[in-house]
């Protein structure tokens, strides 16, 4: 077959690597749970993947989904795959969840918006595990520990709402086709079903640190009334000197409550 030239608008990299790609395929959760793979590509992954278990894919690019669609004529005639031509962003504001019933999502992400799916996928309740190629530091960022200085909004997320968020391993430029200016990592996060991810709570969190060096106080400060903050980190023993990665996210989560849900309740009893 005529050599597919790779668009970078869409963030294709193949992964070329057997060994990479049966690592990811040996880091699946021994479950019954549906597989949703974003980004098929040419098909190397999911063609590992539909000999597992059934699969959903959405792919965007039009000239991969016709090659896609011919390479896997047995699997989609016969149930085990599904494919779906559209921008993945696009299927979850339509349908909130990429499946009708709980799944895993197992995929070599488009980097352009890698951390946007990620996010997307907490916020989906069919959605379990996120085992994904990323680039390394937004694994970093996912899996970061509290006073690590790569704590940061997403850290905080993916601490309250996940049992277990980890790299599993790096992934060399040269295992891709082509190569990535990047080292990449395969992200691994097991989400705490019982949590909800709330889309205002994600947006406090940016104001927190959208100076991430500056302190805390200063940031919140653009959302929060200054003698608010004062009185609360007070009542919390929190030092009006913290910066926002020294906080640890059930502190955020109380400072959230209190500040936010709280003032809210407040002002419609006024
Ligand atoms: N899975 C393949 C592999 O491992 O070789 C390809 C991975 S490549 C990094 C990313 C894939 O995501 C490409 O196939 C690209 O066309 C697709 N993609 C990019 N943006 C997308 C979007 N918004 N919705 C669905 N697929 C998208």
């Amino acid at each position: 077959m005529e050599k597919v030239k790779a668009k970078k608008k869409y963030g294709q990299n193949f992964l070329k690597d057997d060994t990479v790609l049966s690592r990811i395929i040996q880091s699946m959760p021994k479950n019954n749970n549906h597989i949703v793979e974003i980004g098929p590509g040419l098909g190397d992954l999911t063609k590992n993947l539909v000999k597992c278990k059934d699969v959903t894919a959405y792919e965007v690019d039009t000239d991969l989904f016709t090659i896609l669609k011919t390479k896997f004529a047995t699997p989609i005639e016969n149930g085990s795959l599904t494919l779906v031509h559209t921008d993945v962003l696009e299927a979850w504001d339509k349908q909130k969840s990429l499946h009708d019933s709980k799944y895993d999502l197992i995929a070599n992400l488009p980097y352009y918006i890698a951390t946007n799916i990620i996010l997307r996928a907490f916020e989906d309740d069919a959605c379990e595990h996120i085992i994904v190629m990323v680039q390394k530091e937004v694994a970093e960022k996912f899996s970061a520990n509290e006073r690590d200085k790569e704590f940061s909004a997403l850290g905080v997320i993916s601490k309250l709402c996940s049992k277990e968020s980890r790299i599993l391993f790096d992934v060399p430029p040269e295992s891709f086709d082509p190569p990535p200016k990047v080292i990449s990592s395969i992200l691994y996060i097991k989400k705490d079903m019982s949590k909800k991810m709330d889309k205002d709570f994600n947006s406090f969190l940016k104001a927190c640190f959208q100076q991430p060096r500056k302190k805390l106080s200063k940031n919140i400060s653009s959302v929060v009334p200054k003698e608010t903050i004062l009185s609360l980190f007070e009542e919390l023993g929190i030092s009006d000197n913290i910066r926002p990665h020294e906080v640890s996210s059930s502190l955020y989560s109380q400072i959230y409550t209190k500040a936010i849900i709280n003032g809210r309740k407040q002002n419609s009893t006024d």
